[in-house]
């Protein structure tokens, strides 16, 4: 096709944060852009991640922030190269979102929500010359051309470039089911299995367990882990009790190790301390304290202000023998195991790992098998902790993967 004295025009598949900056992207440099969703509105996502407080970005330095990337940090480093928080920051600004750094070096919107800023945005999109096209789900190719699914007819159309920015295949009833996988694999496309991540852990509790502390917070409280090297390693935090096992934040924070190890071994163990601050030597001297005629529990109360949740996982995991001798108790305050058997199902996760491997692709996210299709955000194989993060590295790329169209068109020129 001769581009010379005609404007391109380019199909942004997927209306969440990675597509909406793709489209951002090109229609500022003077493309013509057709954003496609499968669902009735865009971004429900990036509006769902705005309930419990649109966590944008991080503020700590950026060698910290980018080795969160894990094996991925020397690809993801390339994108925030392109859009780095502070970045993403003056961007909101320009939308009239202010945002703040939390007391964790979180960043937020200052109303904490996404609807303030996806509607500016949305506002401004439309006014750059991006058409919305939603209810159409992109059903694959058709002779080289777009196929879409649309409740009034299929759709067959010929772009002169494709940014896919399908998600990951958490929350599928927001729109990312993965079901893109299939159509790429067709062409030749490699994919690392999509499988959960910032997930939680199913153990096996006892009905007793459960009906008396799903729901309930343990905090403060430590984590040892055998890190990738195999040594063992502690973190400090929170993460809660529920039906089916364990989630939130300190276990998001090892979801990717603690499911690899799962993959390889069947299951895998933690193990907590449930009194972080006290040495087991301190921990030891107060279980041996004489009890009298109180019971473990109330000794433990009134000698260690231990109560609750963590009383209920003493008596869910040790022994008879263990809650009856001072020593033992002691040790198992201080490193009480608990088997983590699977993940949760990937339909209930915060986010997704695996994806259209990087190696498919060059650096300005175009996949090898297929010029003129680019990917981006979720989809693509990295994961990230909770903590901004993922949202960061979906903007970044998605800012990539619209350069990297401008420069390919330019060349086809
Ligand atoms: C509960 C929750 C809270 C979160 N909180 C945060 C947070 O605070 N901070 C953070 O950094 N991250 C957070 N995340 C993660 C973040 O929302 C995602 O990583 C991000 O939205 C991914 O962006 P994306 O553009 O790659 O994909 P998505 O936002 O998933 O968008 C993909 C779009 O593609 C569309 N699509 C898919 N297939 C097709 C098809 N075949 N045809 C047409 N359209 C299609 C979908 O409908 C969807 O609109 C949270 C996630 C969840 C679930």
């Amino acid at each position: 096709m001769n581009l010379k004295n005609t404007v391109p025009n380019v199909a942004v598949i997927g209306a969440g944060p990675a597509g909406l900056m793709a489209a951002e992207t090109l229609a500022q440099n003077g493309v013509d852009v057709d954003l496609y969703d499968a669902m009735p509105s865009v971004g429900r996502k990036f509006l769902l991640a705005g309930k419990g407080g649109l966590n944008l970005t991080h503020a700590e330095d950026q060698a910290d922030f980018i080795r969160r990337y894990g094996k991925r940090q020397n690809d993801i480093n390339r994108w925030i190269y392109e859009f780095n928080p502070t970045n993403l920051r003056s961007w909101a600004k320009g939308l009239g979102i202010d945002t703040f750094v939390g007391t964790s070096g979180r960043v937020f919107p200052a109303e904490m929500k996404a609807a303030p800023l996806l509607r500016a945005w949305l506002h401004r999109l439309r006014a750059s010359g991006v058409r919305f096209h939603m209810r159409h789900k992109w059903t694959g190719w058709q002779d080289g051309a777009l196929r879409f699914y649309h409740p009034a007819g299929d759709i067959v159309k010929r772009f002169d470039a494709v940014v896919l920015a399908l998600g990951g295949a958490s929350w599928p009833q927001l729109g990312s089911n993965g079901a893109w996988v299939a159509l790429l694999k067709a062409k030749g496309v490699r994919i690392a299995p999509l499988e959960p991540s910032n997930c939680g852990f199913d153990v096996n509790w006892s009905d007793y367990f459960k009906t008396h502390f799903a729901g309930q917070p343990l905090s403060p409280v430590a984590i040892t882990f055998q890190n990738e090297s195999g040594e063992k390693s502690r973190r400090l935090g929170q993460f809660v009790i529920t039906e089916h096992g364990v989630e939130g934040s300190l276990i998001y924070a090892l979801s990717g190790l603690l499911r690899d190890q799962i993959k390889g071994n069947g299951s895998t163990q933690i193990t907590l301390d449930l009194l972080p601050d006290l040495p087991l030597h301190r921990a030891i001297q107060h279980c041996e304290h004489p009890r009298g005629s109180r019971s473990v529990a109330g000794h433990l109360q009134s000698r260690l202000n231990l109560r609750g949740v963590k009383t209920g996982l003493l008596r869910e995991l040790c022994t008879p023998e263990t809650l009856q001798s001072p020593v033992l108790l002691a040790n198992a305050i201080k490193a009480l195991p608990v088997t983590l058997l699977s993940t949760r199902p990937i339909s209930e996760v915060i986010s997704t790992a695996g994806g259209v491997k990087l190696e498919s692709m060059h650096n300005d996210l175009m996949l090898k098998e297929m010029p003129g299709v680019f990917c981006a955000g979720e989809m693509l194989d990295w994961e990230a902790p909770t903590g901004g993060y993922l949202l960061t590295a979906c903007f970044a790329s998605g800012k990539v993967a619209g350069k990297g169209v401008l420069n390919w068109l330019a060349q086809k020129k």
